[in-house]
């Protein structure tokens, strides 16, 4: 375990609190469902901001170029909705994205540098990524939650300071569970639904982009019939 001091920030000693906390943390993996999340905060603990945005692949059966997405767990799909969203972001220079595992990590940084290259437009920064297990006790302006697991949420949703989007979704129980959540607190007001609707950055990548995709995260098949 390393304690990591970022640019701006100093140590007041975290080793000593860090060893205590993690010696403390429970050993049961958190399931994170409707009533995780406290949807009736005091006063006191209410921060001012935006509203935290979750963005979901566009909805139903789609298609990226000649493919069809299959979802699975939905993880390719989901790291490729959170790069064109990073892409067409205006305001990215004070984001993190956060991740609880390797593929989404991989599928994000490849989905990213593809678009930019296809897009022609000067190379921009790509932001810093994550696993969320590595970025406890840290803060950022931007967080970015990519595909987190639900062991990981509760840490990764906490580390924005001022914006944070959450990119979910996907087929499997616990997926459907998580949207079960974010359903309630869209309800509520606390949450704004965002579900990636002129994804120009997933359009502009060739056949052979999605191909080398798909070879990080299986997560696509190639269509039999032609499309038209
Ligand atoms: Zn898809």
């Amino acid at each position: 375990m390393e304690v990591r001091i970022l640019k701006g920030c100093w140590d007041v000693g975290f080793p000593h609190l860090l060893h205590h906390v993690l010696s403390h943390e429970s050993p049961l993996e958190l399931q994170v469902k409707p009533g995780t999340l406290n949807t009736r905060p005091q006063p006191s603990s209410l921060v001012f901001g935006e509203k935290p945005a979750l963005v979901t692949p566009p909805a139903g059966l789609h298609y990226h170029g000649g493919w069809k997405c299959i979802g699975g767990r939905g993880r390719g799909c989901i790291a490729v909705t959170a790069a064109a969203l990073f892409h067409q972001s205006q305001s990215q220079e004070n984001f993190v994205v956060l991740v609880s595992d390797e593929e989404i990590q991989k599928t994000f940084t490849k989905a990213l540098e593809l678009m930019t290259s296809a897009s022609k437009s000067a190379a921009r920064e790509p932001p810093p990524i994550y696993q969320v297990k590595d970025f406890r006790g840290c803060e950022y302006p931007g967080v970015m939650c990519v595909g987190v697991e639900d062991s990981w949420m509760v840490e990764g949703i906490s580390r924005a300071i001022q914006s944070l989007f959450i990119v979910d979704g996907g087929t499997s129980a616990a997926a459907r569970s998580r949207m079960g959540l974010w359903t309630e607190m869209e309800r509520r007001g606390k949450l704004l639904h965002r579900p990636l609707t002129s994804p120009k950055a997933l359009d502009s990548l060739s056949d052979d982009d999605w191909k080398a995709l798909n070879q990080t995260s299986l997560f696509l098949k190639r269509l039999t019939v032609p499309l038209y």
